[in-house]
């Protein structure tokens, strides 16, 4: 069942996830398909999430947008910008931002976007940010790309900012890194869902999986706002494809912190419901980089959640199907 609503205010809007945004020429949404975009959210009870250019927007639009309860969504566009945490806004950045702005925090929700180059070369900067922020998000931009050498190093890396981490906690603060801690927390899977959980509206008013299916070819809608106002239905082709219950691997995984990103699916292997091999094995190097965090901390800490991460002997789950 749906729950939120991603609102792309501008053509321009930060990107947040894998696909980078194409889009350099401003085009904001009209303020009818806002209007439009937030009373179809608030009959269908839909949470939403908007997702802002690097401009300001019209007063116009800032009043309608205060008329719900919603979450932000910004990039950090300025050098010397004060991140602070209001009203459970994400702040976005590139890795280029990182290395050249004088950026402060002071808590709040940062998203993190980098090449893998960049996580290979920056771990002390990434690891230096945990403790300025609530919550650190990696998004790293090229996952598809991952070969065998770069999981190695991957492995090498996660154990590095796995010490900072580590370190953190023992202090007694409790870092929220998706990388690491996130499949610590979890229990069930927390995918990304889209097309299941979450939709997209674009600045054109019409309705997309999610934001990498308008960037990569906006023919991909699946409804407009006012055909959707008359019916309450969209075209999803193949609905059922993007649930969990209809992913052969997925639906047997603990690897709960996955995004099962279903754009990057299409993009690798041509189905929604297919991940590549490179999604699989970063998600579970991730998760024994987890579950050695997790050990670690519970020789030491009298306090940790009582999740268990199995040892496991394959690092991608197309090995082991046969068994599933
Ligand atoms: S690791 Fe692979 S099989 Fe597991 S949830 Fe992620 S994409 Fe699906």
């Amino acid at each position: 069942m749906v729950q939120y609503l991603v609102i792309l205010l501008d053509d321009t809007s930060v990107s947040y996830c894998h696909a980078d945004n194409p889009n350099a020429e401003r085009k904001l949404i009209s303020i009818e398909h806002l209007k439009a975009g937030i009373h179809e959210a608030m009959r269908q009870n839909w949470m939403i999430q908007f997702v802002y250019p690097d401009y300001e927007l019209p007063q116009e639009y800032l009043d309608v947008i205060d008329t719900i309860d919603h979450h932000d969504i910004f990039g950090i566009e300025k050098s010397n910008f004060e991140v602070e945490n209001e009203n459970d806004s994400v702040r976005v950045m590139d890795y280029s931002q990182l290395a050249t702005a004088n950026i402060q925090f002071s808590g709040g929700i940062l998203v993190l976007r980098l090449a893998k180059k960049d996580l290979f070369e920056g771990d002390d900067k990434i690891a230096a940010l945990l403790p300025k922020v609530e919550r650190l998000n990696i998004v790293i931009t090229d996952l598809d790309t991952f070969t065998d050498s770069d999981i190695e190093r991957y492995r090498t890396i996660l154990a590095k900012i796995s010490e900072k981490v580590k370190a953190l906690y023992l202090g007694g603060a409790t870092p929220q890194f998706n990388l690491l801690t996130d499949r610590i927390m979890l229990s069930k899977p927390n995918h990304c869902n889209a097309g299941v959980e979450n939709l997209t509206l674009a600045p054109n008013g019409k309705f997309y999986i999610c934001p990498a299916f308008y960037y990569s070819n906006p023919d991909n809608s699946i409804g407009d706002i006012k055909s959707f106002h008359e019916t309450s239905e969209l075209q999803i082709p193949n609905q059922q494809l993007f649930r969990l219950d209809y992913a052969p691997l997925c639906r047997h995984c603990d690897a709960y912190h996955c995004r099962r990103c279903v754009w990057l699916n299409r993009k690798t292997t041509l189905e929604v419901n297919t991940p590549s091999r490179e999604q699989c094995v970063v998600a579970h190097t991730e998760r024994e980089a987890s579950r050695l965090l997790l050990a670690e901390i519970r020789e030491k800490a009298t306090f940790m959640p009582e999740t268990e991460i199995k040892e496991i002997n394959y690092n991608d789950p197309f090995e082991v199907r046969k068994e599933w």
